[in-house]
């Protein structure tokens, strides 16, 4: 977690504009879809709970009101965080949601949140642009992990659930996992996040993440 997220606050409308524009200059085709007809087009086939289900994953849905916020153009990679809070609190989602609105943001900056035991509450809609990773929230998926990885280590629950939201993530959106497209919020950021534990986990991460891939893709 990190103070300086960048999130979004340019309303649908204006990015809805902007991106008529761009086809209307770029393509020459003029404004003949809905904006977001091409980006879903170009997206992945399963939906968010299809590709879910494939791993087993059952998300939490907490009550969570959001401001303003705009869908993603693309998806190309996926960012792991951890809480980060000083005593290693796995605070809820809700909670998340409130001290981030109190920054002035639209919401919890995640898109899914990893308690200790295994169980994965939905945090910002997947499919909406996160406020999570300064500057590269645009192309990404934000997963957190409660607790505080500097000082603790993830629990085994927590490291298998996570493999399944990667995989069900790179079923989701096309990706290829490897260490371009899995990776600390540190690697982006300056910042500790996800934690020198968590960090040191990732590149076994990727290859649990791709077994589980090849295990989902020859069903
Ligand atoms: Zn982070």
């Amino acid at each position: 977690m990190t103070k300086d997220t960048g999130e979004n606050k340019v309303s649908k409308k204006n990015i809805s504009r902007r991106t008529c524009l761009k086809y209307l200059l770029g393509l020459g085709l003029g404004c003949l879809l809905p904006w977001g007809a091409v980006h879903q087009a170009e997206a992945a086939k399963l939906t968010e709970r299809e590709a879910l289900a494939q791993f087993g994953i059952n998300l939490h849905y907490p009550s969570l009101a959001f401001g303003d916020m705009s869908l993603r153009q693309q998806t190309s990679a996926i960012v792991v965080h951890h809480l980060g809070f000083p005593d290693g609190h796995d605070a809820s989602a809700a909670e998340v949601h409130n001290f981030h609105r109190n920054q002035g943001w639209a919401g919890i900056g995640y898109h899914y949140l990893i308690h200790r035991d295994g169980a994965v509450e939905k945090c910002r809609p997947v499919e909406m642009e996160g406020a999570h990773c300064y500057q590269n929230n645009g192309y990404t998926v934000g997963i957190c992990v409660g607790g505080n990885f500097e000082i603790d280590q993830p629990s085994k629950a927590q490291m298998e659930v996570l493999a399944k939201m990667l995989s069900a993530m790179c079923l989701l959106y096309d990706i290829k996992p490897g260490s371009r497209t899995i990776r600390g919020h540190q690697e982006y950021n300056k910042t500790k996040c996800p934690g020198k534990n968590l960090q040191a986990k990732l590149p076994q991460l990727r290859i649990r993440t791709s077994m589980l891939l090849d295990q989902a893709r020859s069903k």
